[in-house]
């Protein structure tokens, strides 16, 4: 047991209620500060997927072409604004720097030490009661070309060699995919399930970190937005006018607003992390899939969620943190309809959108601050912030603690993640 500390929390999305829960649960006290509500930005209308084969960086050569797609048309599922592109120049330059060979093995090596403990860690959240409900195993992954799927299976098989656990499945094609999964379109040609990725309802699962938050004793303050910090004070605008509050050790986990527009922040990087924009919508089909249904080519899942199909796709890079577009929901829609059948015609409800804090290499920062060592900033989880919200927290708590941080039995290089 190391001595209790008090830990100041800001951001009570994935990554904040995750740490908040673990630092509490390891007897200290814990103040959870979030602008919103618990549970804003991206933590409660995402796919919901627990995956270690397919959490790896975004940036990879393939998407050199997809950026091209991105700036030229609206129709795509990656979409930059061209207001956007000023703002985004240094992160883009980075981004397509991360996309070489020797860059994508790099960085993919490096998230796996985190990636080997993200089933573990939930584990250890399911074994202090926390449902994990709402969703099930198994991906199926689906391509109207035979030969990409090949390809992109034969990625996945490698990485289930990486972490030791079972092969996906063989690839169905036409008439026996259908018969297998009767919901996927005449188009699609190909398919095959991973058995092993599992999914979950995200609702639930903050609304149960909330309820354990509370049965610890953490502190909650919600609607107050931190504005500034150093190594020993945090400032904070609440309902109430401005609050200033010590602490032994701050987390900052405010995933795509971690910007130097926080005081204290700036002289770090000039951007911490650019918003990748992904929109959610449910649909109440006549008949549910099996597994959750994700379309290679068309970047675009369905998920079965609590009893409705949850459709999740889009990623968006404009001036603004976070924005709503209709017309983007249309498209993600009209993606969904033409590879998932009996949804097109049903009517759309909790439309969603909900900010990917991305970073230029893909990997989480997971630092302390050199000018306020007390300070330690969690974000940049790119699309990998549910997979990987328990274990980032375990790290964490490391952190607090002044030990190294170890996963799956192995000492993490924090080098990677470092500011
Ligand atoms: C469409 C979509 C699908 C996704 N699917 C998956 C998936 O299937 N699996 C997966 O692992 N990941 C998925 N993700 C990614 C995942 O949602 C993010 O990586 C994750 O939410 C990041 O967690 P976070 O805590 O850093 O940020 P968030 O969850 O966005 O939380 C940040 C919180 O900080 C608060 N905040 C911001 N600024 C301040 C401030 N100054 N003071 C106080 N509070 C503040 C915000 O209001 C928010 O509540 C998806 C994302 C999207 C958009």
């Amino acid at each position: 047991m190391t001595a209790s500390q008090n830990v100041l929390v800001a951001g009570a999305g994935l990554i904040g209620l995750c740490t908040a829960y673990s630092l509490a649960r390891a007897g200290h006290r814990v103040t959870l500060v979030e602008k919103d509500e618990v549970g804003s930005g991206a933590a409660r209308g995402n796919a919901g997927e627990i995956t270690r084969i397919q959490a790896t960086p975004m940036p990879e050569p393939e998407q050199l072409t997809e950026i091209f797609k991105g700036v030229t048309t609206r129709r795509h599922y990656l979409n930059i604004a061209p207001v956007a592109m000023p703002l985004l120049s240094a992160f883009g330059a980075g981004f397509i720097y991360n996309t070489m060979p020797s860059k994508v093995r790099e960085n993919t090596r490096n998230l796996d030490q985190l990636v080997r403990g993200a089933f573990a860690a939930f584990d250890s959240y399911h074994e202090d009661g926390i449902s994990l409900d709402g969703g099930g195993y198994g991906f199926l992954n689906s391509h109207t070309s035979v030969d990409a799927l090949q390809k992109f299976r034969d990625n996945q098989v490698a990485r289930a060699d990486v972490f030791g656990i079972e092969r996906p499945g063989q690839i169905m094609l036409d008439g026996d995919l259908h018969d297998f999964e009767p919901v996927l379109d005449e188009h699609v040609r190909a398919g095959y399930v991973a058995n092993t990725e599992r999914y979950i309802d995200p609702r639930l699962f903050v609304d149960e970190l909330h309820e354990k938050l509370l049965e610890l004793d953490v502190e909650i303050l919600e609607h107050t937005e931190l504005v500034g910090l150093n190594n020993n004070t945090a400032r904070m605008r609440g309902v109430e006018g401005e609050i200033t509050r010590g602490f032994d050790k701050a987390i900052v986990a405010t995933g795509a607003w971690t910007t130097p527009s926080i005081d204290g922040l700036s002289g770090t990087r000039s951007a911490f992390v650019t918003s990748g924009t992904g929109y959610s919508y449910h649909v109440k089909p006549d008949r549910l899939p099996g597994y959750l249904l994700a379309s290679i080519d068309r970047k675009t899942i369905g998920v079965p969620m609590s009893g409705e199909l949850r459709v999740v796709g889009l990623m968006d890079f404009s001036s603004e943190i976070q924005e709503f577009s209709s017309q983007r929901v249309q498209h993600l829609a009209s993606q969904a309809s033409a590879f998932i059948k009996g949804i097109g015609d049903k009517p759309r409800f909790d439309e969603w959108t909900g900010p990917r804090p991305m970073t230029p290499n893909g990997l989480p920062i997971i630092s302390p601050m050199k000018q306020h060592p007390n300070v330690i900033v969690a974000t940049g989880h790119n699309m990998h912030g549910l997979s990987l919200g328990p274990v980032t927290a375990e790290v964490v708590v490391s952190m607090v603690e002044g030990r190294p941080g170890v996963v799956s039995g192995a000492e993490v290089d924090m080098k990677p993640f470092a500011l």
